[in-house]
């Protein structure tokens, strides 16, 4: 998938609502299996919504363009934005060593298809 920062509105918003549609997919198999007594497997806890994954905003200005370092959705209080907390040794401190940033991106950033 190619970054979402170069989507224009309408690209954006067509995300948006396939974000929502697997989300909403996710819960109502989740609860289907959880109605029929299945054990969906093992997978990070923080991770409960399998569609979420490492972060794939490639952050900018400011070559090189990289990958946002967090690992793994994870949303503080139910929040949709993830908090995770990583090493950022290029922007926006350059040449200062590294920095902990907290990755601040939206769900729909975690979403791998
Ligand atoms: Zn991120
Ligand atoms: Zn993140």
């Amino acid at each position: 998938m190619s970054s979402s920062d170069s989507l224009d509105d309408e690209q954006a918003r067509t995300l948006g609502e396939a974000t929502r549609l697997i989300l909403d997919a996710r819960a109502t198999a989740a609860g289907m299996l959880a109605d029929a007594g299945i054990d969906p497997g093992p997978g990070d806890p923080r991770n409960s919504d399998g569609f979420l994954g490492p972060c794939t905003r490639v952050l900018s200005p400011g070559p090189p363009l990289v990958r946002c370092g967090c690992n793994l959705f994870s949303p503080a209080g139910g929040s949709d934005f993830c908090v995770s907390h990583y090493d950022d040794h290029t922007a926006p401190d350059f040449g200062v060593g590294p920095a902990i940033r907290i990755c601040g991106h939206s769900r729909e950033s975690h979403l791998s298809i």
